[in-house]
């Protein structure tokens, strides 16, 4: 079996999905992309995620042919390898139905920037039109909407996040869901106050040296 790292770690935040709350059943789908290779890792479609195993995951390439494991790929597969085929960045698409956030894709309103982590995944958390799930319209939809941004909300549908890896695809999903629920519980008793581009472009600059990645003082 080829990618067994790469395998465990979709199973292990398939896991995660689930117990920090941002989708349900077998919703949502989880992929890497090994971009040397050119083919990418998926979640088996319509499995728990408690019973999915390594075996489970789903090799493809990037035509959609199956290269290894005997489950049907996720249904939204094209949903992720749009990113692979036209991107040289995101190597990982992380889609959810977490709960807050999909209220706003219900709506088809767009997340408003009220808290400066919004900052990780765009100035706004637009919300694209519906489309039926796992077909292509879905895909190319979504991937002309979501323009530079990291994240989207997926009409009627859910959330879509994408990273440079999974630990970062997943943490925008997180993101997303945090600044959904705080902007629904703001509204219900007010309006929020919102930050300005100008306020954004300082943060996304301070992401660049945020925690430990540096050591402290340099740039
Ligand atoms: P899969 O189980 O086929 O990945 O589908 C779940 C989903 O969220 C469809 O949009
Ligand atoms: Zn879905």
């Amino acid at each position: 079996m080829k990618y067994v790292e790469e395998r465990k770690q979709i199973v292990e935040y398939g896991k995660k999905l689930l117990e920090e709350k941002l989708t349900t059943g077998t919703g949502g789908n989880i992929s890497i992309f090994i971009r040397e290779d050119q083919v990418m890792l998926i979640t088996p479609s319509g499995i728990p995620y408690p019973e999915i195993t390594e075996k489970d995951i789903v090799l493809l390439n990037l035509d959609g042919e199956i290269l290894e494991g005997n489950r049907k790929p996720s249904s939204e597969y094209d949903m992720h390898r749009i990113f692979y085929q036209n991107t040289d960045h995101v190597n990982s698409v992380v889609h959810t139905h977490s709960e807050y956030a999909t209220v706003f894709a219900c709506l088809h309103e767009e997340i408003l920037p009220l808290h400066y982590i919004i900052g990780s995944v765009g100035n706004k958390i637009r919300c694209c039109e519906y489309k039926t799930f796992g077909t292509y319209e879905l895909a190319e939809e979504v991937f002309n909407c979501i323009g530079n941004d990291k994240g989207l909300l997926l009409g009627n549908h859910g959330v879509i996040a994408v990273g440079e890896d999974l630990a970062s695809s997943f943490s925008v999903a997180k993101d997303i869901e945090f600044i959904a629920k705080l902007y629904y519980r703001a509204r219900n008793i007010g309006n929020p106050v919102l930050l300005s581009e100008d306020d954004l472009e300082k943060v996304i600059e301070k992401f660049d040296t945020y925690g430990q990645l540096r050591t402290y003082g340099q740039k």
